[in-house]
C-alpha cells in the first residue's frame, strides 16, 4: 500500500440467530428445508396479518450487546425500511434505524505480538433476513422465501480499522463472541455470519473521513481480507490519477479477485425509513436486563485467562485454543481424561487442527473422540509408549477409530521399558560397534547420539528413551576408566 496514504475501514456485519423459529411468526429457521415450504402468511407479508416480536431473538442480541460493552436501550423501535426485490415479497424489510437496541460497545482486537486495539461498535439492531434468490445457468431466476424473516443482528462498527488485517482480526473477534454466546454458529460460508466492508482512503494525517464504498460478497476471513486490500488500492489509484471516489457498493468475485459496482450508494431517505406501525416499542427494563445478564456464559477472555491459570498454560496455547470454542471444548474434554495438560494442549494445538485446517472440517466432526486422545497422552506419560511411537498411532486412531490402547497392543508398540531388556540391547550395539566405542572412550561426545539411534533402530523407536540414556551413559562411561 503507498504510504502516502491511510486506509479507514467500518464492517457492517449480520449474524443469523440461533432461534428455533423465525423473528416475526412460527416459522421454522431450520436451514435446508424444501424451497419455500418454512413460510407462512405473516414471513410473506400477506395482507392483514400481523408479526409478533420472537422473545429469544430480544434475548440474544441484549446478550451480545453485554458481551461487547454496549449500552442497552431501554426502548427501541422497529422500522420499515422499503425497497423492492423479488426475494422480499413483503416489499420492505423490518428492522431497526432511529432507536436501535444496543449502542456504544466496543471489543479488543489481539495482533500477534500480543498487543491490543479497541474497536468500537456504533450499534447492534435486530431486524429480518431477506429470501434468497438463485440465478441459474439458463437466464432465469428462481426464488427461495424459507429465509424471509430469519432473526438477524445487525453488528456495525466505528470507522476504526486502518488495515484488511485489523477487519479480519475484528471479524473474527466478533465470530469467537456470538459462539461462546451460542447465539449463532458464525459459519461464513453457509452465510450465517455476513459481512459487509465500507472503505475509504486519505492523505496520512488527514482527520476528514474520505469517500466510503462498500463491498458485499465476501464468505470467508480471506475474502474480507483480500476485498478490503483491492478496494484500497483501487481507491489510491483513481486518486493518484486525479479521479475522485464515487460512493457505490461493490460485489467481491472471489473467483476473478476483483470487486464490482453492483450500485451507485443509495441514500436512506430512497428507502423511506418509517416506524413500523404493527409493532410495539420493545422494553427491556432492568429486571429483563439482568436476569438476561445471568444466563452469561464464560466469555473468550475468560476462559483464556481459566485456562493459564488453571491448568498453567502458556498465554499463547490459550490463545490458540480458545480461538474456537468448540476448540477449546474438545481440549477440556482431553484433559478430563488427562492431567499432562500441557502435552495434551501440543496434541490439539498441531496434531489436531492440523488435520482440522488441511481436510478444513469442524472439530466436532474430528474423527478422534477426545477421550481417545486423552488416553493417548495418559499412554505417553505413563511410559507405556514413547511420544514418537505416538505420532505413528495417532494416525491410525485417526484412520480407524481405534482406541490407543488397542492399536498398541495389536501393533504390539509396547515401549521397552524392562531393564534388563534394555541392557541386553545396549551390550549388544556396545560390542557390535567397538569403532564408535573407541570415539566415545576419546572424547566424541557425538557418538552418543549415534549409540541412541542404533538403540532405536533395533527396538524400532520401541525403547524407553531416558532407560537407553542412563544404561548407555553407565556403560560407555564405564567403558572409559
Ligand atoms: P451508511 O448510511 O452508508 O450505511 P453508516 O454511517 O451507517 O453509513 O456507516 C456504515 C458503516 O460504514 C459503519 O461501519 C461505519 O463505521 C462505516 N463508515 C462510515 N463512514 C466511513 C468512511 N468514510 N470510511 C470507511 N468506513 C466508513
Ligand atoms: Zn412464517
Ligand atoms: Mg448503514
Amino acid at each position: 500500500m503507498n504510504e502516502k496514504y491511510e486506509a479507514v475501514i467500518g464492517l457492517e456485519v449480520h449474524a443469523q440467530l440461533l432461534t428455533e423459529s423465525k423473528i416475526f411468526c412460527g416459522c421454522s429457521t431450520k436451514f435446508g428445508n424444501a424451497p419455500n415450504t418454512n413460510v407462512c402468511p405473516v414471513c410473506l407479508g400477506h395482507p392483514g396479518v400481523l408479526p409478533v416480536l420472537n422473545k429469544k431473538m430480544v434475548e440474544y442480541t441484549v446478550l451480545m450487546g453485554l458481551a461487547t460493552d454496549c449500552d442497552i436501550n431501554e426502548r427501541s423501535i422497529f422500522a420499515r425500511k422499503n425497497y423492492f426485490y423479488p426475494d422480499l415479497p413483503k416489499g420492505y424489510q423490518i428492522s431497526q434505524y432511529e432507536e436501535p437496541i444496543c449502542e456504544h460497545g466496543h471489543v479488543n482486537i489481539v495482533f500477534q505480538d500480543d498487543s491490543i486495539k479497541r474497536i468500537g461498535i456504533t450499534r447492534i439492531h435486530m431486524e429480518e433476513d431477506a429470501g434468497k434468490s438463485i440465478h441459474d445457468q439458463s437466464y432465469s431466476t428462481l426464488v427461495d422465501v424459507n429465509r424471509c424473516g430469519i432473526p438477524l443482528m445487525e453488528i456495525v462498527s466505528e470507522p476504526d480499522m486502518r488495515t484488511p488485517t485489523e477487519a479480519s482480526l475484528y471479524l473474527m473477534k466478533i465470530r469467537q463472541i456470538v459462539q461462546y454466546l451460542g447465539i449463532c454458529d458464525g459459519n461464513m460460508e453457509e452465510g450465517s455470519l455476513r459481512c459487509d466492508a465500507n472503505v475509504s482512503v486519505r492523505l496520512a494525517g488527514e482527520t476528514k473521513l474520505g469517500t466510503k464504498t462498500e463491498i458485499k460478497n465476501m464468505n470467508s476471513f480471506k475474502n474480507v481480507e483480500k476485498a478490503i486490500a483491492f478496494e484500497i488500492n483501487r481507491q489510491i489509484e483513481v486518486i493518484e490519477d486525479g479521479g475522485t471516489i464515487t460512493q457505490e457498493t461493490l460485489l467481491w468475485n472471489a473467483d476473478l479477485n476483483e470487486a464490482f459496482s453492483m450500485r451507485s450508494k443509495e441514500e436512506a431517505h430512497d428507502y423511506r425509513y418509517f416506524p413500523e406501525p404493527d409493532l410495539l416499542p420493545v422494553v427491556v427494563d432492568e429486571k429483563w436486563k439482568s436476569e438476561i445478564a445471568k444466563q452469561m456464559p464464560e466469555l473468550p477472555e475468560v476462559r483464556k485467562n481459566r485456562l493459564t491459570n488453571k491448568y498453567n498454560l502458556p498465554k499463547y496455547d490459550a490463545e490458540i485454543l480458545t480461538q474456537s470454542k468448540p476448540v477449546a471444548d474438545y481440549y477440556e474434554k482431553v484433559i478430563e481424561v488427562t492431567d499432562d495438560y500441557k502435552t495434551a494442549s501440543n496434541w490439539v494445538m498441531t496434531d489436531v487442527l492440523k488435520v482440522i485446517n488441511e481436510e478444513k472440517i469442524e472439530i466436532n466432526n474430528f474423527p478422534v473422540p477426545p477421550e481417545d486422545l486423552g488416553e493417548l497422552v495418559n499412554l505417553i506419560k505413563e511410559g507405556t509408549i514413547s511420544g514418537k511411537i505416538a505420532k505413528e498411532v495417532f494416525p491410525v486412531m485417526l484412520h480407524d477409530k481405534k482406541k490407543p490402547s488397542a492399536i498398541v497392543k495389536e501393533k504390539n508398540l509396547l515401549q521397552i521399558s524392562d531393564s534388563s531388556e534394555i541392557e541386553k540391547i545396549v551390550d549388544k550395539i556396545i560390542s557390535d560397534k567397538p569403532g564408535e566405542v573407541q570415539q566415545y572412550i576419546e572424547g566424541k561426545e557425538k557418538v552418543f547420539g549415534f549409540f541412541v539411534g542404533q538403540i532405536m533402530r533395533e527396538t524400532k523407536g520401541k525403547a524407553n528413551p531416558q532407560m537407553v540414556n542412563d544404561t548407555l551413559r553407565e556403560k560407555l562411561d564405564a567403558l572409559k576408566k
